[in-house]
Order: C-alpha cells, then structure tokens, then sequence
C-alpha cells in the first residue's frame, strides 16, 4: 500500500493529488474498489516512470487528475480505474493483453477505447469535418465512459496548456470548441462544456478573456447591493406565498457573454446590464407558482418569457426563463427549475449515475446512458416537440454508420455493412473502377470485406483492373451501385461494337469487299434505312444481335438499297467463321446447357440484346435453333486460348464412404477444380452425381475423365452436353 502524507514536507504533487482522488472516492466507493483504483495508480505512476509533463510533474499527474474530474461525476472504479491508465498503451510499452491479465477486460477495454480517439485527434482533419470527427467519437467508442475520460483528458490538457506556444495553444483550442465542446453539449453536459468553452477562449483570445473576466468580477462587487435588495426582496414574496425554494445570484459564462456579443453585436455594457437569478423549486407545479408570483412582484417584459418545461430544448434542457423590469428600471432574467432539472442541465447523461447511489455496478452504466434517452424521449413526447435531436443522438449512440480513414488520414462516412468496394467508390469512381484489392491498418483484405470504425483503408488499384458483375451482390452505397452498372452497361456496349465490326467485316470480307471501299452515301442510306444514327451505333446493333451482319453486308454491297433481300443460305457457305477465345466477356458467352469448351465444334447463335451464344455442335437447344437459318454463324476456337473452361459430366458411383472425397482428389490431381457437385440419383448402392468442374480443353477434360473411370468405385461417366 501506498504511504499516504506520512511527511507532508515530502509530498510530491502526485501524492497530493493521490489523496485528492482518494477522498473523492471515498464518497461513494467501498475500500476494496478504491483498492483497485490505488493499484491501478501505482501500475501507471510505475508504466509513466522517467516521463514527464512540460510544467515539469510527473507524467502521473495528468491521469490523476483526470480521474478526479471524474470521480465528481461519481464514475464508476472500472472508469477511474481506466483513468488513471488511460495513457499507458499509448505512450509507454504495455499492451491491451498486460491490462487485461493485470486488471480485467472491461479495464481494458476501456484504456483501448480511449487510446483509439486519441488516434483521431492526432490525424490531420479540415475543420469542415468537425461534425464528421464528432460522430465518429461517438460511434467508435461503443461505452460512453470512453466518451467521458476522453473528455476529461481534454479538460485537464486544456488547464493545463501552459507556456506552450501560442500557435500550438490556438490550434489545441479550436478543436476544444470544434469537436469536444460540441460532445459535451450533445451529452448535456454543461458543467464540462462551459468549462472547455471557456478554456478554449482564454487560449484562443487571451486579452479579450482577460477584460471581460475582468469587467464580470467588477460587476459582481458594483453591484452587489442591488442583487441583495432583489433577492431578498423574491425571497420575501416567495415565503408569504407559503413557496420553499432556493433563490441564488446566477453567473453569467464569459465565453457565453463573448458570444452573445458577437451573434447579437451588443455593447458588454449591455450584455452585463442584467441582473441574473435561478430559482430552484421541489417540483413542476412550484415552478409555475413561483413564476406567478415573481411576475406579480416586478413586470414580466412581453415577449421574453420562454416555458423550457413544456417544451425542452433539444438536448433536454427544462427551466422556465423571463425577464422582468426590477427596481430603477433594471432588467432582471430569472430561471425557474426543479432541482432534478438543474442536474440534468449541469450533468446530463451523467446525471444518471452522479445521483443514483442504489447501485453502482459497472454493467448499469449503458443502461442508464440509455435510461438517459429514454427520459429525454418522455419529455419531448410529453411536450409535443421535435425528436430531430433524439433521433440523430440515438443514430450516435447506436451508430448505423462507420467512419473511415483515408491513408490520407481524411475522415470517409459509410453506411453500417458497406464495403471495401463502396469505400473505393466513395473516395473516387475511378478507383472504384480499378480497384483489385485494399489493405486495412495494413493487412490485406478481399474487397467484399466490411471495415470496422476508425480503421485505415487503403485501396490497391491495377491499371487493368475492371469493376465486377459480382460486386453489385454486396455493394450497398448507391454511388458503387450506380457506377459499377454505368461501366458495365458502357463496357458492353465497347464490346458489342467491336464484336459488331468483326462480325461485319467478316461478311464483307466473303463478299470480297472491304468495309473502307464502302462509299460514304451507301452508309448513310443504310442509316437511314436501318434508323441509326452512326455506324457505331449500327455496329453495336449487330454485336448485340439485333441485327444481321449478312444482311447488313448484303445491303451495303447490292447495287439496289432498297430490294427487298432474300436470304439464301447456299450464298452463306463459303464463309469463314469467327474465331473466339471464349474469354470475351459480355458480348460473346458459352452456353450453360452444353458448356462447349475448347476442341469442341461449336456454333454461334445471335441472342436479340445479349450478343452471341455458343453452343455444343451436338447441343439439343442447337438443333432446334439451327433450323432458322438466319441467326446463326459458324464460330471457331482461337489457337491462342488461355484459361478454364467450366465442363460438366455425369457420373455412376459406388455409394460408399469417401468415394465422393476419392473423386475429388483424382479431379484436383490432374489440375482442375470442381465448381459444383449436384446429386441427381441416390440408392443404397448407386449414387448419381452431375459434377462441373474446370479444364483447359477437350484433352485436358478426355484425361480427366479416363482417369475417373480407372478408378474402382467408378461404374459409368459421361459428358453432359444438354
Ligand atoms: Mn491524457
């Protein structure tokens, strides 16, 4: 145990505020947790050894402190706990894992918590993302005690800025009042906000600080007496009345002055020409009284009188506010309010727990943040009012978003279940479209990946690289969704019109003409006729097989435009086919009811909107479709030919244990894979399987199925062509 104050002359500040922090808890606390919490400070005074803070302290000071600022908020010992370390992952060589065999999960959990916002504020963010960054604090930190020791680790940073540059105190300043002020409001927690407002301001303008400060102490002893004489003289009325309730003189918050100066261009004469009081009641109905009697008393001034009662304002805050005119003619501004009010308004979310002693367990704590919305829901139901504000708190507490970093360190805002893919598209539609895969906080991930709040993305694009048909399966933003069918739809319109000025040429070419020795009034009259509006548009016609090449040849070669073309087949058979690769994507696919592959004689059929189907020559569905001559065309495979073709074969198996598992293996063996295995026919002896699997060409697929049928369990295979 610690040696507490044994030699005062000896005391270092730590000790001081060790003791401090003691007696604090002791409010509240029993001796075992403030055990823990003492073990915690000497875990941390030892992890900040030889580190210390500019005014010179001990590194262990700061956290301290920090705890104290909290413990008045009656926090629980896990969140002083967490306090007091909420330094030691960051800056000193402990781990998360140290923490949670040292002291428990939830400790630990809530130190990593705070260490993943300090993360934020060290990025470089635009002021215009304050509302981003605020979010994203909220949303990242899942326990809102996070929340409070991050804010307390600003306020005490804040008193303690010190000699540091003023550039730097500037800076630290504005983002008090951009993003953690903000926070503090949001949670209703005024006592805290007006403090780093204030802070703020006297770093930011020091010399207008100092006078307004200045003139608020002056007014205060200028006027004291006529604050006595108003006073009491409510006091008297209140009493006759047969009302209990405290009055007290009220001070007014130099930043709040500072602003109302600036919003309303008023002179401070002005601003401090009021003579301010609050009026605490033991309930609503009290309220209303004393309003009736303090308006009796002096003369309400029209128009000033606002019932915050009935209808809060959006973060909750109830009171009843007018101005009056006292005695020789001063304005007097009373606020009227139950005490359980004033908590709410000084304390907000952390009201809750700051004034329930019944219990104190650390699992309560969401619960009564969540007891906290629910109240406010009650007050604004009851009065009426907007849920605007509940329902964007509730989106922060709850967050259907997640915040993302660029490597930029620029904040990115995505729906919650987006993915890697719809981040790519959020940041640029041109890295969308080229992306290939990401890497977060470092680590390579496949694309359909879901990044959690506050990690980095960076995405790895190719030059070759293409958006993909499956994305649209997991996609969810609509600006991915949108682009990735925009490319496709223009890719496959590229494809059609090349495909289309092959399949033209082609034709020409049998007809030994060229396309160049077409005369330009030829084309326009088939442009006409056709209804187009270019070639292009024409050719991606033809390649979408909307329209016939040998037609369209025809008309371009015949001497008479407008005869009414036959179509003889005879003509047709000196043609030479297309060649294809079967990689051709869009506009070129291989039929799923025979799957030709490479070696197979195939045949094309044009599919009206889709471009063309090759079939098997031996294709059932190709038999019937041959017999209209016109929309098909011989089609050949390329020499050249890279990559898998899917097969199909049926296959008569033993059924016994691992025959499946035996097939698969031979098929993998002899480098294919298989993409699906369906069983078709079952008995006790005899399994049926229809497998796809992967080949290269007919002799690849040949040797794979010889193979198979060595094999014992095997009784019979076949390929499957429709
Ligand atoms: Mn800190």
């Amino acid at each position: 145990m610690l040696q507490l104050a044994d030699n005062i002359e000896l005391e270092r500040p730590q000790d001081k505020l060790i003791r401090r922090l003691c007696t604090a808890l002791s409010d509240y606390l029993d001796p075992s947790q403030i055990n823990d919490c003492l073990k915690a400070y000497e875990y941390g005074a030892a992890a900040h050894a030889g580190q210390f803070r500019k005014s010179g302290e001990a590194y262990i000071c700061h956290p301290v402190a920090v705890a104290i600022s909290l413990a008045e908020l009656r926090m629980d010992a896990n969140g002083i706990m967490a306090a007091i370390l909420h330094d030691v992952i960051e800056d000193t060589a402990i781990t998360k894992n140290d923490l949670v065999s040292q002291f428990s999960k939830e400790v630990a959990d809530l130190v990593d918590g705070v260490t993943k916002l300090t993360k934020i504020d060290t990025k470089s963010h635009a002021e215009a993302q304050a509302e981003n960054v605020r979010k994203m604090f909220l949303a990242m930190a899942k326990d809102l005690r996070v929340i409070m020791v991050k804010l307390a680790d600003r306020l005490h940073n804040m008193q303690t800025l010190g000699a540091m540059p003023s550039e730097k105190k500037r800076r630290i300043a504005r983002e008090t009042l951009d993003i953690y002020a903000p926070i503090a409001n949001r949670l209703g927690m005024n006592n805290i906000r007006h403090k780093l407002e204030s802070l703020s301001f006297e770093a930011m303008y020091p010399r207008r600080h100092a006078i307004l400060s200045n003139a608020v102490k002056k007014a205060r002893g200028n006027r004291r007496k006529i604050i006595d004489t108003i006073e009491s003289a409510i006091k008297n009325r209140l009493e006759q009345a047969n009302l209990q309730c405290d009055v007290s003189g009220r001070e007014k918050n130099v930043y709040s002055i500072y602003q109302k100066m600036l919003n309303k261009k008023v002179a401070l004469t002005d601003v401090f020409d009021v003579y301010a009081f609050r009026i605490f009641c033991q309930d609503v109905d009290t309220c209303y009284r004393v309003l009736g009697v303090v308006h009796n008393l002096y003369k309400p001034i029209p128009g000033r009188f606002k019932d915050y009662i009935a209808l809060p304002k959006a973060n909750g805050y109830q009171s009843l506010h007018t101005i009056m005119i006292g005695p020789y003619g001063v304005p007097i501004e009373i606020q009227i309010r139950t005490q359980e009010m004033h908590r709410m308004a000084e304390s907000g979310i952390a009201a809750h727990w700051l004034y329930k002693s019944d219990d104190d367990k650390a699992e309560k704590f969401q619960a009564r943040a969540n007891e906290w919305l629910r109240d406010l829901l009650e007050i604004q139901k009851s009065a009426g009012d907007s849920l605007e504000f509940i329902d964007n708190l509730k989106v922060d507490l709850f967050p259907q978003e997640v915040f993302v970093f660029t490597p930029q360190g620029e904040i990115v805002k995505l729906p919650r279940g987006a993915t890697v893919v719809d981040f790519a598209y959020a940041v640029h539609t041109d890295i969308g479209n080229s992306c290939v895969s990401a890497r977060i906080d470092r680590q390579l991930v496949p694309l359909q990946t879901k990044p959690e709040n506050g990690v980095t993305i960076e995405v790895i694009t190719a030059s070759w690289a293409r958006p993909n048909p499956l994305w649209l399966n997991y996609v969810i933003t609509v600006k991915a969704r949108s682009s990735i069918r925009n490319y496709l739809k223009n890719f496959k319109q590229q494809e059609a019109i090349s495909l289309g000025r092959r399949l033209l040429e082609k034709e020409l070419q049998s007809m030994q003409v060229t396309m160049d020795s077409i005369k330009e009034d030829r084309i326009q009259a088939l442009l006409k006729i056709t209804g187009k509006q270019s070639m292009e548009e024409l050719l991606e016609d033809i390649g979408l097989g909307n329209k016939m090449p040998f037609l369209i040849a025809k008309h371009m070669t015949q001497d008479d435009i407008n005869a009414n073309i036959r179509l003889d087949a005879k003509e047709r058979t000196h043609q030479t086919p297309l060649v294809i690769k079967g990689t051709e994507g869009m506009v070129i696919n291989l039929a799923k009811c025979c799957r030709p592959i490479p070696g197979d004689s195939i045949i094309g059929f044009f599919n009206p909107g889709k471009g063309i189907v090759v079939h098997h020559h031996e294709c059932r569905n190709s038999n019937e479709v041959r017999k209209k001559q016109t929309s098909w065309l011989d089609v050949e495979w390329s020499q050249e030919l890279s990559g898998e073709f899917p097969a199909e074969i049926r296959i008569e198996i033993l059924n016994q244990r691992g025959s499946l598992a035996t097939i698969a293996s031979t098929i993998s063996e002899l480098n294919s894979n298989i993409e699906n295995v369906h069983v078709i026919d079952q008995d006790a002896r005899v399994s049926v399987d229809l497998i796809t699997l992967t080949v290269k060409d007919r002799v690849h697929l040949a040797k794979i199925m010889r193979r198979l049928k060595e094999l014992s369990i095997v009784l019979k295979i076949t390929r499957v062509k429709a």
